[in-house]
């Protein structure tokens, strides 16, 4: 008969074997991957060939226990993994296109969400999926677009539209950006900017004019009555040809001219 601390003394003593020996057995397991890299990895990767199932488990399971070390994986391999993920589309573009398919099936809305908070970064992308499309075959983008042009007509017109409203959007940012950074010119183009504005509006603007230039090349002197024009008085710059008859908005088109005089003429033509 063992006595109960007999008992005791005998499991503190396995336990401290087991301990002693598993230190032991795993410090021999390291010398021996340090000395057999090559061959430990090799099969390491054969029991995952052959093991796909448990190992794919075994994945999971350790991703689910930690989150925070999957995720800082992740973004340490963002580039290894993009590649890795590029590589397996193109040798798999069915299944690829089939997963894609379902993907977006499953969350309606979700690409288009993403889209509008990375815009810049989609379109970068998009960008460079449709060079390399065109690289790798050019001739069939070529005839795909035509057909695209030929059945698409409408479509097409819309997007043209769409696209010379984006382009008259940027030149305007651009004109306000020119007008902050012009401040003395925007005073005098003011000057005269209801007839910059009915010049565009007749597609007959040439080029800004400034009033001052135009009163000193005509030397303070009306072009219509042909006397002197007080520069501090409302003075005009009037278009000799009127914008109604066709004249153009430009320097060679424009006079100094009284207010009265101006209005007087309305859009009659008077020969200098
Ligand atoms: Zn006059």
């Amino acid at each position: 008969m063992i006595s109960e601390v007999a008992r005791a003394a005998n499991r503190r003593r396995n336990a401290t074997w087991r301990e002693r020996h598993r230190e032991r057995k795993r410090e021999q397991a390291q010398r021996w991957y340090k000395k057999h890299k090559q061959q430990a990895r090799a099969s390491s990767r054969r029991w995952e060939q052959a093991n796909k199932a448990k190992r794919s488990g075994y994945a999971q399971r350790y991703r689910a226990t930690h989150p925070e070390v999957y995720k800082t994986w992740v973004v340490n391999n963002r580039e290894r993994l993009n590649e890795k993920a590029r590589l397996w589309r193109a040798e798999h573009i069915g299944r690829a296109r089939e997963i894609a398919r379902r993907s977006a099936a499953k969350h309606p809305g979700s690409y288009a969400r993403w889209k509008a908070a990375h815009l810049e970064h989609a379109r970068a992308l998009s960008r460079k999926s449709q060079k390399r499309r065109r690289e790798r075959n050019p001739d069939a983008i070529r005839v795909a677009r035509k057909q695209w042009r030929e059945a698409n007509n409408d479509r097409l017109r819309e997007i043209e539209r769409a696209s010379r409203i984006r382009n008259a959007i940027n030149q305007k940012r651009l004109l306000a950006m020119w007008q902050q950074a012009h401040p003395e010119r925007v005073r005098e183009l003011k000057k005269i900017h209801g007839q910059s504005r009915r010049a565009r509006k007749a597609l007959v603007f040439i080029e800004p004019i400034i009033p001052s230039v135009v009163f000193a090349r005509d030397k303070g002197e009306c072009g219509i009555c042909k006397s002197v024009v007080a520069i501090d008085s409302p003075w005009h710059v009037d278009h000799i040809i009127p914008i109604a008859r066709g004249g153009k908005h430009c320097y060679d088109n424009v006079q100094v001219a009284h207010a009265e005089c101006n209005m007087k003429k309305g859009s009659r033509v008077i020969a200098a």
